[in-house]
């Protein structure tokens, strides 16, 4: 889906900031899912924005187009404020991965654990201020004074000086944050402060996540969303589905060759021609044995590693069931320099589990080359799920754990940041009080397993509550109020 090309406004001898290609999508076409009187509001919504923004831009900045929530919802967002009529770019910075380190541990910092990476000290500040300083003047050959750029996360606050210098308009976006405010939080925002001064409004995941020194600054809070019409979230067939889960080795069964066939976004028919890049399992999971998943990247803070444990330690009482840990292709994601390790240790756990507990746990890394082909394979692995987990340590709002309730499938979360949102335990899902409570984690797996019944009432109050808070006409709504706000201003 996502693709790079190089601006047209660049002039000869400079380097252009990657602009990402993305083709309009009409949000009317959200009608059928989100009914009438909703579609009205996000027509008058995009509307206004669009009547106030005149000939002005709004650029959306980050720093990868794939393999993570934000590259996930920009690209869905971009197309349909493009479809509405607005003319809405998004940038993707460039930089090397020194600083993609430094970015990482800024990463773990807001969200209130420490990590090891390089010293936030004046060498790395005058480093980032020289990275952000270099992609605002790439960025400023194609952005217009008086157009409105979001800069998301750490890896672009940089940015924002220049830009504001520039004459636009600056939103910066944090995607993480941390209810608690701590030593970690205090070092990153030490560090971001100077930079992000100069923005004009900020947008966060939770009101929590705000620090107090923006307290009297321009906030919205909003959450993230998910398109129901894209290729990770349309319906699809369930032979379709359970095919395209025997391809990545999570079935037994099948005919000997058999193709998955899914239908593409344009209607036409698609297939799923790649395997996993990486599959460590013993032999794939019987046709009728339930499957609990997690996908996510190969970051600590998703716990990929605690999951398989608490598998592990639990599976006498999980019922036959089978663990799939999924993520992307470790070489996939160009701004988490963290991935190989984290899969190589994932590897290594499981490596060193009696086999009775590892031939039913299997390690998945999905090919990222076709990014349809891509979301395609996460749907069916959600749809296909008994369980979905998402046991994370720290989250800032859970793509995945939205994703799997509008498919009404039960989720097993930690009771951490935006997911507490997202799912009202015992309502829409169940909820981790601890994250790190390993042995409640399989219990509570073991006690949806078990428990059909209670898992379907949840996979439907979770489908509900996808429908009426988390799919992208919200979010729509809301960004066109804060873009006219900061327009008009
Ligand atoms: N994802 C994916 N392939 C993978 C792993 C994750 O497409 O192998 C997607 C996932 O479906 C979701 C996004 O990446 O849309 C992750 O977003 P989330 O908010 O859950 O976490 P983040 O990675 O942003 O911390």
């Amino acid at each position: 889906m996502a693709q790079l090309f190089f601006s047209p406004h660049a002039t000869a001898g400079e380097a252009p900031l990657p602009e990402v290609a993305v083709a309009p999508a009409d949000p009317s076409l959200l009608r059928d899912t989100i009914g009438p009187e909703r579609a009205a509001g996000l027509d008058a919504a995009v509307g206004g924005l669009r009547s106030v923004l005149g000939a002005r831009r709004v650029i959306d900045v980050n720093s990868t187009t794939a393999g993570g929530g934000v590259a996930e919802m920009l690209y869905r967002i971009v197309r349909y404020t493009r479809g509405a009529g607005v003319d809405a770019r998004w940038f993707t910075i460039e930089a090397d991965p020194t600083f993609f380190a430094l970015t990482k541990r800024l990463h773990h910092l807001l969200h209130g654990q420490d990590a090891p990476g390089p010293p936030l000290d004046t060498h790395a500040g005058a480093y980032y201020a020289a990275v952000g300083e270099r992609n605002a003047r790439a960025l400023l050959r194609s952005v217009r004074p008086g157009d409105l750029v979001t800069l998301h996360d750490p890896q672009t606050a940089g940015l924002a000086p220049a830009l504001r210098r520039g004459g636009v308009r600056v939103v910066w976006r944090s995607h993480i944050g941390s209810d608690a405010h701590n030593e970690f939080t205090d070092r990153a925002w030490a560090f971001l402060r100077p930079f992000l001064d100069s923005a004009d409004a900020f947008v966060f995941s939770r009101a929590r996540y705000v620090p107090g020194w923006l307290a009297e600054r321009q906030i919205a809070v909003i959450q993230p969303s998910i398109d129901p019409l894209s290729a990770k979230n349309r319906p699809l067939d369930d032979h379709a589905a359970a095919a395209i889960v025997r391809r990545m080795g999570l079935r037994a069964g099948g005919r000997a060759r058999e193709r998955a066939f899914y239908r593409r976004g344009d209607g036409t028919v698609g297939q799923v021609r790649r395997r996993p890049v990486c599959l460590y399992s013993v032999s794939p999971p019987p046709a009728e044995a339930p499957l609990v998943v997690q996908i996510s990247r190969w970051d600590p803070l998703k716990d990929m590693a605690g999951v398989m444990s608490s598998f592990a330690a639990g599976a006498a009482s999980l019922d036959g069931a089978h663990l799939a840990l999924v993520g992307p292709d470790v070489t996939g994601v160009s701004d988490d320099p963290e991935g190989g390790a984290v899969f190589a240790q994932c590897v290594d756990l499981w490596g060193r589990l009696p086999l009775r507990s590892r031939s039913r746990i299997h390690l998945v890394c999905l090919p990222m080359a076709d990014a349809e082909e891509n979301a395609v394979t996460v749907s069916a692995l959600q749809q296909q799920a008994t369980v979905v987990a998402q046991k994370s340590l720290a989250e800032g709002f859970g793509l995945t754990v939205t994703e799997a309730m509008w498919k009404s499938r039960p989720v097993v979360a930690s009771a951490v940041g935006g997911i507490r949102d997202q799912i009202q335990h015992g309502v829409h899902g169940i909820l981790l009080d601890d994250p790190h409570d390993r042995v409640a984690f399989a219990a509570h797996a073991g006690g949806l397993l078990q428990d059909p019944g209670r898992a379907a009432a949840l996979g439907a109050g979770a489908r509900r509550r996808a429908l009426e808070h988390f799919l992208d006409d919200r979010q729509l709504c809301q960004q066109s109020a804060l873009y006219q706000s900061l327009a008009v201003a």
